[in-house]
């Protein structure tokens, strides 16, 4: 007779991660291959409908592999909505398509959203999900390095404003964040370089250790070594996991997360969303901020100097836009969303490398000095 068929022990993700918050509290798990892995996805999908959300870039790519693996899971009904690509479409109409699509498929409150794609696709699907029947479950399948060290972890969702990126959205948690490592193969270059500059702002704020690792391995990284990937994936999740654990609605520190972030979302807003990719921003905001903070005397002339060093191997720019002028910075970044009682407020970096502040409380000439010799 035949052997009694034995439930295949699964084997486990390389890396979970937890993210600690109370009743809301959710596990990333990091490997290769996990886009197959229907089984650890359906542990976070309470009901027996899901809608997926993807644009038409990833659909052909991941679409049909995600939807099998969820459908083969006993009784989940999997729906999807295809969305246009871009920055420029992360707006309110866009997640109306998602919106139109859940009333069409008549989802309930039990029902959950994935979110299969990068950072656009992941901040309008959780803003979505945020909202829908006042709150369905959400999870992220994030397929950039940005979504997968960044946007997927923490439960900031939302979108585009004409006057100002993200200035509309919702914190909403997901149920599990699902990092596939290989999806990175397809992935353009110019959106891994943007990816990798999120990893070095971790490093810069809070892992000096990943920093230096960053240091002897970013050729290894660059050339998508899994090793180094998966490595640098799961550090960064970690120090994300962290901070947001500690301060989820961002009254204190995770506002450190925005290191380059004031001075890029300049950048961003200025050239028009898309024209610089965000982390492309963020790494010429973060040299711009190292510079910034050694003017003030808060660090060693060498920072701003490694900095630039590292970001320039990871193919990131790490000047101004030669377009913009400091009236451009200054007018931009008054709106930002550190702005306290009309005062600017950056993040900056101070003592020790892995040490920064977040503080209003500095030196206004050393700002117009950065703004004029990054501007020429
Ligand atoms: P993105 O979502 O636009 O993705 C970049 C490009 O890669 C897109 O064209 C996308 O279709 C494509 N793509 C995605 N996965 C792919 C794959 N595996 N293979 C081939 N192509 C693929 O950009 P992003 O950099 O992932 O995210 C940027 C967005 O994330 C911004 O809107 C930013 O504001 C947001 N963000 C949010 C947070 C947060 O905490 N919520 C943090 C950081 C960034
Ligand atoms: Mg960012």
């Amino acid at each position: 007779s035949a052997a009694p068929s034995a439930i295949a022990a699964e084997p486990a993700p390389s890396e979970v991660v937890g993210v600690d918050l109370g009743d809301r509290s959710y596990p990333i798990y990091i490997g290769a291959g996990l886009l197959d892995r229907g089984d650890l996805i359906a542990r976070h999908v309470p009901g027996r409908r899901v809608l997926v959300v993807t644009n038409t870039t990833v659909a052909p790519l991941y679409l049909d592999r995600c939807v099998k693996a969820l459908s083969a899971e006993g009784n989940l009904q999997v729906d999807s909505v295809v969305l246009p690509d871009g920055e420029e479409y992360k707006t309110i109409e866009v997640v109306q398509q998602i919106w139109d699509k859940a009333m069409e498929c008549r989802l309930n409150r039990q029902s959950t959203f994935v979110a299969l794609g990068g950072g656009v696709i992941g901040d309008m699907t959780g803003f979505a999900a945020a909202s829908f029947l006042r709150g369905v479950h959400f999870l992220q399948i994030p397929t950039t390095v940005m979504a997968q060290v960044d946007s997927s972890v923490g439960g900031k969702t939302g979108v585009n404003h004409p006057l100002g990126k993200n200035m509309i959205g919702a914190f909403y948690q997901p149920t599990c964040v699902l990092i596939d490592t290989e999806t990175l193969d397809t992935l353009p270059d110019r959106e891994l370089a943007s990816g990798v500059s999120e990893i070095v702002k971790y490093g810069l704020i809070r892992d000096a250790a990943l920093f230096h690792w960053l240091e002897d391995n970013m050729e290894k990284l660059m050339a998508r070594d899994q090793q180094a990937l998966t490595y640098a994936i799961q550090r960064s999740c970690i120090n994300k996991a962290e901070v947001v654990a500690q301060d989820e609605l961002e009254g204190g520190v995770r506002a450190t997360l925005n290191l380059g972030h004031t001075f890029g979302h300049a950048i961003e807003t200025g050239q028009g969303y898309g024209v610089w990719l965000h982390g492309e921003a963020v790494s010429s905001g973060m040299v711009m901020a190292a510079h910034m903070s050694h003017k003030l005397g808060w660090v060693d002339a060498s920072l701003p100097q490694r900095v630039r060093e590292l970001l320039l191997r990871a193919n990131l720019p790490v000047d101004a836009p030669p377009s913009m002028t400091p009236d451009q910075f200054r007018t931009i970044m008054a709106v930002d969303k550190k702005v306290q009682d009309g005062k600017l407020r950056l993040v900056l970096l101070k003592g020790k490398l892995g040490g920064c502040v977040v503080t209003g409380d500095f030196d206004g000439s050393k700002l117009t000095e950065t703004l004029d010799e990054f501007c020429h």
